[in-house]
Parts: C-alpha cells; sequence; structure tokens
C-alpha cells in the first residue's frame, strides 16, 4: 500500500489498486475497531508527505461505513479533503471534512440505489475537488454495501463502475491521473470476483 502510494507518486505508476487485506478507516490516532489496525490510508500519505513533499490529498470513502479513523487522524488538517458517504450530513467549517448521509437514500430509492449513490459522490467529491486541488486522489473502495453484503444499501456492480469512472476523471482532470484505489470493506468472495477485475481493468486502460 504505501509502496504503490510512492509508485505513483515517483511517477512509476499513473494509478494502482492496492489489494490488501482489510481496510484501515476504523483505526484513528489512539484507537482502532471494526478489523482496522493500522490506518493505511493515513500512512501511506505520511509517507509521502515525509519523504517525498506530498501537499494536498482527497480521500473519497465509499465503504458503508463512516471513516471515522480517518475523520480523526486528518479532523484538523486543512490539506487532506475527506468525503465519506455514510449515515449522516456533515460539513466541517472549512469544507474539507463531509459526510453525505446516503443509507436512508438509497433504501428509499429502492433499484434506484446505483444512481442516487452515484449523484452523492458526484456532488459532494466532484464540485469539491475542483476548488481544492489534490496532488493525488485516494479511492478508499468499500463494496460492503453492495446488495447482500454486511452493509447492504441495495448497490450493484453498475454503482462502482460509476465511481471508478468518477475518480479516474477527476484524477485526469486534476492530479495528472494519479489515483491509488484502496480495498476496504465487503466480505464476500464471489463480490469481490465480479466487482474488482473490471475496475483494475479500468485503472489499467487509463494508466497505458
Ligand atoms: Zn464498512
Ligand atoms: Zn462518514
Amino acid at each position: 500500500m504505501v509502496a504503490a502510494a510512492e509508485h505513483i507518486w515517483l511517477g512509476r505508476l499513473v494509478n494502482a489498486f492496492a489489494f490488501i487485506g482489510a481496510g484501515g478507516h476504523h483505526a484513528g490516532r489512539d484507537f482502532f475497531g471494526g478489523y482496522c489496525c493500522f490506518n493505511d490510508v493515513a500512512i501511506a500519505i505520511e509517507r509521502l508527505r515525509e519523504a517525498h513533499g506530498l501537499r494536498r490529498v482527497a480521500i473519497l470513502d465509499t465503504d458503508a461505513h463512516h471513516g471515522d479513523g480517518t475523520r480523526d487522524v486528518y479532523q484538523d488538517d486543512p490539506a487532506v479533503l475527506h468525503v465519506c458517504l455514510c449515515g449522516t450530513d456533515h460539513v466541517s467549517a472549512d469544507g474539507t471534512k463531509v459526510d453525505v448521509a446516503v443509507y436512508r437514500r438509497c433504501l428509499e430509492a429502492g433499484s434506484r440505489s446505483d444512481e442516487v449513490y452515484l449523484e452523492a459522490a458526484r456532488g459532494a467529491f466532484a464540485s469539491r475537488i475542483r476548488s481544492f486541488r489534490p496532488d493525488l486522489i485516494i479511492w478508499y473502495f468499500g463494496f460492503d454495501g453492495h446488495r447482500g453484503d454486511y452493509g447492504d444499501l441495495g448497490l450493484t456492480a453498475a454503482c462502482y463502475t460509476g465511481l471508478v469512472g468518477l475518480t479516474l476523471s477527476l484524477a485526469g482532470e486534476m492530479c495528472g491521473g494519479r489515483l491509488l484505489v484502496v480495498l476496504g470493506g465487503g466480505s464476500r468472495t464471489d463480490l469481490a470476483s465480479t466487482l474488482i477485475p473490471p475496475i483494475i481493468a479500468r485503472l489499467a486502460d487509463a494508466g497505458a
């Protein structure tokens, strides 16, 4: 994960998919939970900052649950835009910490939940990132909100296809294509094996 971030930052790769065992977004400064012992995204960001001069980074968190650990680490850091799709609506005073309440909206939308979720992601992330101007985009890709997984929001593969398109196009527009996708929550191997290869294929096409 840290190596993937460094390869991107140093121009050896345009983008990467970090296929890791467990995500880290529930690990904060002095607590951990939800099978997250270390906050891998924060560790990668801090490595790039200390060793390579990274300044501004934007994180889109599409795990079904609130990224409380990542939020804790970067709560007072205006150089990190953290947009998290979860169960509450919140925008910090400086506009860099954002939660979007998608639970109810998706459940009410029924078969239109993909559309509603993507619209929420676009509305919260795309609009802010253009004024934020990050050097790197990180997509914390949880798929536990897929229909039938433990964070079921009724989402299907179409939602994740839309999200990879969104993050790739924003990375292309804002930061030379630099996009790191990090595997977050999700428990079903059948879903993983269906959802992940097309995402990697899209990244590979964009990076070729
Ligand atoms: Zn989750
Ligand atoms: Zn959240």
